[in-house]
């Protein structure tokens, strides 16, 4: 009720002035308090005023989940390169080859 709150008086005035009937009157309040509202939800919806963070397009608290830690040598974790999904990836496909196709089947 915030628009009707601190409208309703200068509204009254304008209803006096042009003749409004009550109704009218009540009619206007009620569209314009809507309208109002409305806008409100939108520009809630798309405005933020944060500043956006580096390289990004928007703030730390809109930016959307995080890229993750940074890949390979650049990770702080980093020892050469044995465990990177790279390396895991290619010697799981090897030994699924092997399994496959080796002599000495495990599982018969
Ligand atoms: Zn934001």
């Amino acid at each position: 009720m915030q628009y009707i709150q601190s409208n309703y008086q200068a509204l009254a005035r304008k209803a006096a002035e042009q003749q409004w009937s009550h109704l009218d009157y009540l009619a206007q309040l009620v569209e314009r308090e809507f309208t109002t509202r409305e806008m409100r939800s939108i520009e809630r919806r798309i405005s933020c005023q944060c500043p956006a963070i580096r390289d990004r397009s928007r703030c730390r608290l809109h930016g959307g989940l995080s890229p993750g830690a940074p890949r390979g040598d650049q990770n702080g974790n980093y020892v050469d390169g044995h465990y990177t999904a790279e390396a895991v990836r290619e010697r799981r496909w090897a030994k699924s080859l092997l399994d496959t196709f080796g002599k000495d089947k495990p599982h018969g």
